[in-house]
């Protein structure tokens, strides 16, 4: 069996849904924020962090029932983890396999940490514009001010 199989198997099979691997170890709490999960839905959600990955050293792995994500909501998570793959589950199989797209640009995903943008402005509503200059490591720079964001601090600034 391999590493990623054995791992998969500590997350227990579900019926229908969406299943995230390769989460960077210990980001699977921002993946929550960025998907907007705060444990209010009624649905299960599972996770499991720090996990041995080859890719990745250690991964995190994350469960939501009852919700396919967009390939919108999956975007979002490049901010994260770039590498993660998805799996779309009907039935208790894997219906679709998605990835994550990157583009050149992540649009309204989250403002600017720089609190004297023009971006964040309130009398100025501008699309918030990050621009991707690396994805290994992810480098965003904000499209108005030209400065590089801090990734942690940008998780939080999560529209
Ligand atoms: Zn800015």
């Amino acid at each position: 069996m391999s590493a990623d199989e054995q791992s998969m198997r500590r997350v227990t099979a579900i019926r229908n849904g969406t299943v995230i691997d390769h989460i960077p170890g210990g980001m699977v709490l921002e993946a929550l924020q960025i998907f907007n999960v705060d444990g209010r839905q009624s649905n299960p959600i599972s996770l499991v962090m720090n996990v041995p990955s080859r890719k990745l050293g250690t991964k995190d792995i994350l469960k939501i029932e009852d919700r396919e994500l967009t390939q919108d909501e999956l975007d979002r998570l490049a901010l994260i983890a770039p590498m993660a793959s998805v799996s779309i589950i009907r039935n208790y199989s894997v219906a679709e396999k998605l990835s994550i797209k990157l583009s050149d640009e992540m649009t309204n995903v989250a403002h600017c940490v720089y609190s004297n943008c023009i971006s964040n402005a309130i009398r100025e509503p501008l699309p918030h514009r990050l621009k991707v200059l690396n994805t290994n490591p992810m480098t965003l720079q904000c499209h108005y001010c030209g400065r590089n964001q801090n990734l942690e601090r940008l998780v939080e600034n999560l529209l």
